[in-house]
């Protein structure tokens, strides 16, 4: 009798990363094509979704519902479509697998593994106090990220607080360090341990401070009217921005309709800030500052500061082409803070192998057009490794289309040259003999379980556990 070798005409997909993004996208292609792919997920932590769990603030749940659309992965499991390496990072330090196992066993492969570090300002002295902290590692240790748990912060001695940088995640530092009382948070996600933490903190004033001007102010009017409308109800004011560095400009431009919102709620709060009768009503404030670029810091103690410094920027306008223009000046000028958190955005770094198969990584992504890495075969890449950092999760699901779209597209003109490959046979093999502690979805979903019913508890959705107690759970 003759045999028949079967061969599989699926193509095996390696998807490195498990944030909105590689979800989007995995989703995507399965929705066209459910039969005709076999995927692997591999992500460094046990847990996935990336920063819907270890960035999006805990307040803000409603923003954390895409991962019912993530859950529907579930309908693949069964029929081995899907499977999820947890606790599998891919290409860093001491990882078992690298970029060589997957382009070996794998006819197609995916990058969503977002941004790793803090994006920090440059020429900026003292990046090593207790005093300073970036806005990478703060969020992180408030979302309890295990790798972020010995963050020792002095919440408790600091009264005045700077943050350098006025993007969405400012914002949410400033509305979680400010309205730290526990019958706002106690029924959110944050972790027992970092709520007792933040609600002894005692900070009565927060600095927002930005290089440029009020019309490249980087947060949305949502988040913005979130915080201004914590007066009343929290005792937490806006006490206003140098509004008269902008007169001038805000009387010579047509502004968009973003900006007008912007300056149109900023002034109305300044003013109604400047109009209350009933001081003792403020418990808290925050403020604006604009036009100021960071050079250093003056210390106070081990772990405090006095003063942050700066070399004022003024706005000019240029006679030649009407535009209004940032000019440094060598004016310097400080701002007492006890403390400063630099929230200067998020920054990509390749894999460590890169090089070896020619990954082109430059201006903080993944060279790609549409998803599809330029010069590498095979290659794809979504979220904010393929475009620096940026967006909201909404965004992510627009670039997962893209780049579904370039995947279906490659398929349909048979562009990956089709070879049978392995696949997590043999990946799995590696990962066994190295002893890995993989986690696999059901093992999430028993932790998630574990979760809820912590959190139940506690009145909470649930309580987050520790990495080590995840993979000690399920082991
Ligand atoms: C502090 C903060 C708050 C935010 N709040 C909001 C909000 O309220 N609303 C909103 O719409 N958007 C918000 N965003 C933006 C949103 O989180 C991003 O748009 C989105 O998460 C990007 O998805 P991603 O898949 O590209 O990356 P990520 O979500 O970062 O996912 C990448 C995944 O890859 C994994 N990974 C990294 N390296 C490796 C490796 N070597 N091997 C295996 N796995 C790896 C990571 O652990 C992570 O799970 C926020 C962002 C931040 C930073």
């Amino acid at each position: 009798m003759k045999l028949v070798r079967y061969i599989s005409t699926k193509r095996k997909l390696a998807v490195i990363g498990s944030g909105p993004s590689a979800f989007y996208t995995i989703l995507n292609l399965l929705k066209e094509k459910p039969n005709d792919f076999e995927i692997d997920m591999f992500e460094k932590n046990p847990s996935p979704f990336g920063l819907v769990r270890y960035g999006v603030a805990p307040d803000h749940p409603e923003v954390k519902n895409c991962i019912n659309r993530f859950n529907d992965i579930k309908e693949f499991l069964n029929n081995g479509t899907f499977k999820y390496f947890g606790n599998t990072p891919i290409s860093t330090k001491n990882s078992i697998l690298n970029l060589n196992d997957l382009y070996k066993n794998y006819n197609l492969i995916l990058f969503a593994y977002g941004s790793s570090i803090p994006n920090l300002p440059i020429n900026f002295k003292n990046l090593n106090h207790f005093g300073i902290i970036d806005s990478f590692s703060l969020v992180n240790w408030y979302n309890n990220n295990s790798n972020f748990k010995n963050l020792n912060l002095p919440f408790e001695k600091i009264k005045n607080l700077s943050i350098i940088g006025n993007g969405n995640v400012s914002i949410d530092i400033t509305r979680l360090l400010l309205n730290n009382n526990l019958n706002y948070l106690k029924n959110t996600d944050i972790s027992e341990n970092i709520l007792n933490k933040l609600t002894k903190s005692d900070i009565k004033n927060i600095n927002i401070i930005a290089r440029r001007g009020i019309l490249e102010s980087k947060f949305s009017n949502k988040e913005l009217r979130e915080l201004l409308e914590m007066d009343e109800k929290f005792g937490i004011y806006f006490t206003g921005y140098n509004l008269n560095d902008f007169k001038d400009q805000l009387n010579d431009i047509k502004l968009d309709r973003i900006n007008k919102r912007r300056i149109s709620l900023l002034n109305k709060y300044m003013e109604k800030f400047q109009n209350l009768k009933d001081k003792s009503k403020i418990r808290k404030t925050w403020n604006l500052q604009y036009l100021k670029d960071p050079i250093g810091v003056k210390i106070k103690d081990n772990e405090l500061l006095s003063e942050t410094i700066f070399k004022e920027n003024k706005l000019i306008k240029n006679v030649e082409n009407n535009n209004w223009e940032i000019k440094s000046t060598n004016k310097l000028i400080s701002i007492p803070n006890d403390f400063l958190i630099l929230s200067t955005g998020y920054k990509n770094q390749p894999l460590l192998d890169f090089e070896n198969f020619n990954i082109p990584f430059k201006n903080n992504k993944i060279e790609n057009i549409n998803g599809k890495i330029i010069g590498v075969k095979n290659s794809y890449c979504v979220g904010w490794i393929s475009n620096g950092s940026n967006g909201n999760i909404n965004d992510s699901l627009i670039d997962s289309i893209n780049t579904s779209n370039s995947i279906i597209n490659d398929l349909n003109n048979d562009d990956t040259n089709f070879v049978e490959k392995k696949g997590r046979i043999e990946i799995q093999d590696k990962l066994l003999k190295n002893r890995a502690k993989i986690i696999t979805w059901n093992d999430w979903i028993k932790i998630h379980e574990l979760e809820k019913s912590n959190g139940e508890k506690l009145g909470k959705p649930y309580e987050k556990l520790d990495f080590n107690e995840m993979i000690d759970y399920v082991n």
